[in-house]
């Protein structure tokens, strides 16, 4: 029998995995390649490349151990070619192989560079989601517009998770309106649980350290989880000393405690340690036990079952072409202070610090920040999408793009977002405590002082009157405008194209 080659990427690190279920052990070669194409296509964070190492080498490790061959290219090994397309078909010609079994990628580049080979290819659908594509596409069929609150209803039928008989658990299915409260000071409060490298952690931190020396961001100290004994271990730390407080912190924003009470697990989810059903599961029996109250584990499960599930089926529905949209026509390149080339602003400050240290921001903080400020300043979608993907440990394709080019800059022209994210510095003020220690004044809207938000956000809406006046759910932010003094208004303008140009300039804002 002719060895089939099994294609085993940094983000399918599952046993479970479609492509070694249709493999057979005794006749088939895993493949696994460390790349320069993959590592540098955008300048990744150290840490997620260490992340990623580690946790494919460990892998590979498990599957040898299982009785699997398996062919594991290093990225120091003097043969390899760099690629992932050229590693399979090094391997093909070492064992001639023809033929490719491939769980689909989550990228719409490596599922064209799959298709390209001359190599028979059998891509099966990644089926660790809770939705398939079909499903997705049957449910979105026909609708005028894609709202992830009925596609999470569905996907809370489907499962069961937090159902009594028909009806949600509790009486409803969204606890969202309990869960905006600030966050004060918490010293008990945990954080993610931290593991000390291995020795396998400890060669690819040196790798990393010599291979990417410029890249933006601290490799150490390095933490993560990288195998799925541990990443076990992170989740039931989070059941037990974060998940009660999740709903109450979740849209909170303060200094010095970089995780509150959220999970930390999208990067051990996403390359495949944990299983997201076996995640909402978990949740659930928290609530069921009287460990954790509705507001927190509905909150919770929503962010799983629903958000990335919808955002997953729209990646895929959407095409190609999605990262590429711009519906706003925003051209600004993306400003140094993304890059840690520092700024004023003390919100958006700590979060780029935190960014740099942890490759992790948590998601009011890359939505109501990072996102907020480059949709008002009119960033390209398409560079800041760049960074995104980049800069998170948990940035993968399929995940990123429309959480960025859809649901923070409005790219897609509303598929993911029935209105844009903005805001002025009162939201900021509001949830989080940085205003506080800021070089300007969120409550000063013009003049010397002003916060950037304050006045960038009448700029936005000014400028994209035509596409958002007659949204009924902006349209009172509007008459508010309307209602301002012509002057007030052509200070505020003025104020903010003097921000926008100094920004232009390269200055510090
Ligand atoms: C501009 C922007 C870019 C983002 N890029 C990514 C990305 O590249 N990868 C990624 O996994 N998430 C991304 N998110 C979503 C979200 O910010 C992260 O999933 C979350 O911050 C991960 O941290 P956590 O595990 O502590 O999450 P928690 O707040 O504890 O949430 C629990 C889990 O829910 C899931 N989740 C929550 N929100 C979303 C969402 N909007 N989309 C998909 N899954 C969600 C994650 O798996 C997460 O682990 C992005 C959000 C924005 C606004
Ligand atoms: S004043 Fe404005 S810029 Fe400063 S922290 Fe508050 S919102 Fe951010």
């Amino acid at each position: 029998m002719v060895t089939r080659l099994v294609l085993v990427l940094g983000d399918q690190l599952s046993p479970g995995l479609s492509a070694l279920r249709a493999a057979d052990r005794t006749r088939d070669l895993v493949v696994m390649a460390e790349v320069m194409a993959e590592a540098s296509h955008v300048r990744h964070h150290p840490k997620k490349l260490a992340f990623t190492f580690a946790a494919m080498r460990k892998f590979a490790a498990r599957l040898a151990a299982a009785g699997w061959r398996v062919a594991y290219s290093r990225l120091d090994d003097p043969d390899n070619t760099q690629s992932i397309p050229g590693e399979l078909l090094r391997r093909a010609a070492a064992e001639g192989a023809h033929q490719v079994l491939a769980t689909e990628p989550g990228d719409w580049r490596l599922i064209a560079a799959l298709a390209d080979l001359p190599l028979t290819l059998r891509q099966l659908p990644d089926d660790r989601f809770i939705a398939s594509h079909a499903e997705f596409d049957a449910w979105a069929a026909g609708r005028k517009s894609l709202r992830m609150e009925y596609f999470y209803r569905e996907m809370r039928r489907k499962t069961g998770l937090l159902m009594e008989g028909d009806a949600p658990a509790g009486g409803k299915w969204n606890y969202d309106a309990e869960n905006r409260k600030p966050a004060a000071p918490d010293l008990f409060r945990q954080g993610p649980l931290r593991f000390d490298p291995d020795d396998i952690v400890q060669d690819v931190l040196r790798l990393v350290e010599t291979r990417f020396p410029d890249s933006f961001g601290q490799l150490r100290p390095f933490w993560f989880a990288t195998d799925a004994d541990q990443a076990e271990a992170a989740l039931a730390h989070f059941l037990t000393t974060a998940l009660p407080g999740f709903g109450d912190t979740q849209d909170a924003m303060l200094t010095g405690d970089r995780f509150l009470n959220h999970a930390f697990l999208s990067p051990y989810l996403n390359a495949g340690l944990l299983d997201p059903l076996d995640i909402c599961r978990r949740a659930e029996a928290e609530y069921r036990a009287g460990r954790a109250p509705l507001n927190a584990v509905e909150g919770f499960i929503r962010q799983i079952l629903g958000w990335r599930e919808f955002i997953r089926g729209i990646y895929f529905r959407e095409g190609p072409d999605y990262p590429g949209r711009n519906a706003l026509t925003h051209t600004r390149p993306l400003p140094a202070l993304y890059w840690g080339a520092g700024t004023q602003m003390n919100c958006i400050a700590q979060a780029i610090a935190q960014t740099r240290d942890e490759a992790y921001a948590h998601h009011i903080q890359r939505l109501m920040l990072t996102g907020n400020f480059a949709l008002l300043a009119g960033i390209d979608p398409g560079a800041l999408h760049e960074w995104y993907l980049a800069v998170y440990a948990d940035a993968h394709e399929w995940v990123e793009a429309p959480n960025t080019i859809g649901m923070s800059q409005f790219a897609d022209g509303g598929i993911v977002a029935s209105k844009p994210y903005v805001s002025s510095g009162a939201y900021i003020d509001r949830m989080s405590d940085y205003c506080r220690s800021c070089h300007y004044d969120v409550r000063q809207k013009t003049g010397k002082g002003a916060c950037p938000f304050n006045l960038l956000y009448w700029h936005f809406l000014d400028r994209h009157r035509d596409r958002f006046a007659a949204n009924p759910r902006m349209g009172p932010i509007y008459r508010n405008w309307d209602r301002m003094p012509p002057d007030r208004r052509a200070t505020i303008l003025a104020e903010a194209q003097g921000l926008l140009d100094r920004l232009d300039a390269g200055g510090t804002v």
